[in-house]
């Protein structure tokens, strides 16, 4: 119910990630998912309190967030108030979630003082899986609920797909035509086998070949259209698309060419771009669009301003309705794929890096001055590069943009996210 500190718990637990991913992208996050991870186990974390409904009654937003429970969830953390003790809406909504057969954690927040532990046990009738007293503000019993959350996520089952299929899933706002693309694309290439149903319980995911190369279109099932709860409110479709993210190579973000982009389509990219994945814009719809010479240029030059961010991304211009341009896609997806697993050896990595900084090396920076004195590729989906150095404090995020740069300019890294990650070495 509202009030009881769920935002504040949401903060809490994403908080530190949030800080690491924040300075680069310079996007506005969308809020209100985020990954987490504690005890190196990583999990997304959903705030339902951030969805307004304003003018709805109370109990359509109960029954979203129990839509929410059943469907999406694998762990539900009911937050309560331990000041103002148990109250009859706490009752209310653990009732709605009795038929929810998945793990209910009951946190009782504003726990702030050893002296109102007690009223923690009143909790306990509520049932649930357990009771953890929490204070969002100072950071009590967090560890505690942290460790329940963990232990009782479900393992991750794995994909049935071997290392070599190139795993997409088209993601953007309602109504740009993802399902009309997955139809145009399937219909273009041979679908292999029936569709196999996926990890989450109603995701199914369409197999098909292209020439040799083998794809396979994440929880199609997803892309159709939802109930009407469901779609009042749009940001739960997102949801969706944020797990069929998580089990992709390559993210297809589908835009509209006769509608603006708006920020949604940007925090869509920013989710994608969070977790490291590969990126091929789509601009669908293009027979609608008054076309000459200059058009795709001019086109190309407006969105590379939309998505600063997200420079190195391929550009695909379509019509799934009239069938166009579709095979213009797969060997911007293959490309893309291959570069999100391309190794570099250390040796020529250490070569470009140490080129890039007698080129131009760095100033100092919290009054220290940068020495790097080794990088390695550390792994693939997406390149990782190490670079240790003598104090990180020491490289200012406009030096590591440069030498992500140069590394994009010797190396062809089109289409995916690289990552460097900073080691203090004396
Ligand atoms: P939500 O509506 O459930 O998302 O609740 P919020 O996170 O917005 O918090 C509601 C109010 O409770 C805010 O005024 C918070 O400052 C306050 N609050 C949240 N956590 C704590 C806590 O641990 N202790 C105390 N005393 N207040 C808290
Ligand atoms: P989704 O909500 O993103 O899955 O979008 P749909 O595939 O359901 O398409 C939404 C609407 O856009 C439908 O009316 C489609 O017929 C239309 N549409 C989809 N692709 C195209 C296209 O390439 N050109 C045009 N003109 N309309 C399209």
């Amino acid at each position: 119910r509202p009030n009881v500190g769920k935002s504040s718990l949401f903060n809490r637990m994403i908080g530190e990630r949030l800080a690491i991913t924040d300075d680069a992208s310079g996007i506005t996050r969308d809020r209100m998912y985020a990954q987490a991870e504690w005890l190196g186990k990583q999990f997304n974390v959903i705030d339902t309190g951030g969805i307004e409904l304003s003018d709805a009654p109370f109990l359509t937003e109960i029954k979203a967030q129990v839509e929410i429970a059943i469907e999406e969830a694998d762990v539900i953390v009911m937050v309560t108030d331990g000041r103002s003790g148990m109250v009859d809406d706490d009752r209310f909504i653990m009732k709605m979630l009795y038929a929810v057969k998945k793990p209910i954690l009951i946190a009782v927040n504003k726990v702030d003082d050893q002296k109102y532990v007690p009223d923690i046990y009143d909790f306990y009738q509520l049932g649930g899986d357990d009771v953890i007293g929490i204070s969002t503000h100072h950071g009590i019993g967090m560890g505690d609920l942290l460790d329940r959350i963990v232990a009782v996520l479900p393992e991750k089952e794995a994909d049935p797909y071997d290392e070599s299929t190139i795993r997409i899933a088209l993601i953007g706002r309602p109504n740009v035509g993802k399902s009309s693309l997955t139809n145009a694309i399937l219909g273009e290439e041979r679908v292999i086998v029936s569709p196999i149903q996926g990890t989450t319980t109603d995701a199914i995911d369409t197999p098909f070949t292209s020439g040799d190369q083998s794809y396979v279109v994440i929880d199609t099932a997803g892309l159709r259209k939802r109930g009407k709860l469901w779609e009042s409110v749009e940001k739960y479709s997102a949801l969706r698309a944020m797990q069929a993210i998580d089990r992709s190579d390559v993210v297809l973000l589908v835009i509209d060419a006769e509608t603006v982009i708006i920020e949604q389509d940007k925090h869509i990219a920013g989710y994608a771009l969070d977790h490291s994945k590969a990126m091929i814009l789509v601009v669908n719809k293009w027979d609608t669009i008054q076309k000459n010479d200059a058009t795709m240029s001019e086109w190309i030059q407006k969105l590379r301003y939309e998505f600063q961010f997200l420079t190195y991304i391929p550009i695909a211009f379509v019509s799934a309705k009239n069938k166009q341009r579709i095979p213009t896609l797969f060997p911007l997806i293959q490309k893309a794929f291959e570069n999100y697993q391309r190794r570099i050896s250390t040796s020529v990595l250490n070569e470009v890096i140490t080129d890039a900084i007698s080129l131009n090396p760095p100033k100092d920076h919290n009054r220290i001055k940068l020495k790097v004195y080794y990088a390695t590729q550390v792994a693939i989906k997406c390149p990782t590069f190490v670079l240790f150095v003598n104090e990180p404090e020491a490289m200012h995020f406009s030096y590591q943009r440069y030498l992500e740069n140069r590394l994009r300019e010797r190396f062809d890294f089109e289409g995916t996210p690289i990552k460097i990650i900073l080691r203090k070495r004396d």
